[in-house]
């Protein structure tokens, strides 16, 4: 793919002018979504980047288990209150592929 086609994450157009990206999250090996612009809260700010994508504020999914990041240049910084392995821990998001779609647990 080139450089103009990748992304880290899917959008999804919402009814009232927002966008919803959805993205995977490694340590929950799950997708999660935030949504920008629009009228619906919570809402982020989405810096526009599709390569190093930063959303403002972090991001709390609580689940099946607590996950609490900040996204920031493309990569996922996970909170020390993570109920997972990669709490703590900083990762390069993965390239959106719809294979994400069956790989969730
Ligand atoms: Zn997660």
């Amino acid at each position: 793919m080139s450089q103009e086609q990748r992304t880290k994450f899917k959008i999804s157009k919402t009814p009232d002018g927002g966008i919803h990206h959805f993205y995977w999250c490694p340590g929950c090996k799950k997708i999660h979504s935030v949504r920008s612009g629009g009228q619906t809260r919570p809402m982020w700010t989405w810096n526009g980047s599709h390569i190093a994508p930063t959303f403002s504020p972090s991001v709390l999914t609580k689940s099946n288990i607590r996950c609490h990041c900040f996204i920031h240049d493309g990569k996922i910084e996970f909170l020390g209150d993570c109920e997972h392995e990669l709490a703590g821990k900083t990762i390069d998001m993965l390239d959106w592929t719809d294979e994400f779609f069956e790989r969730g647990d």
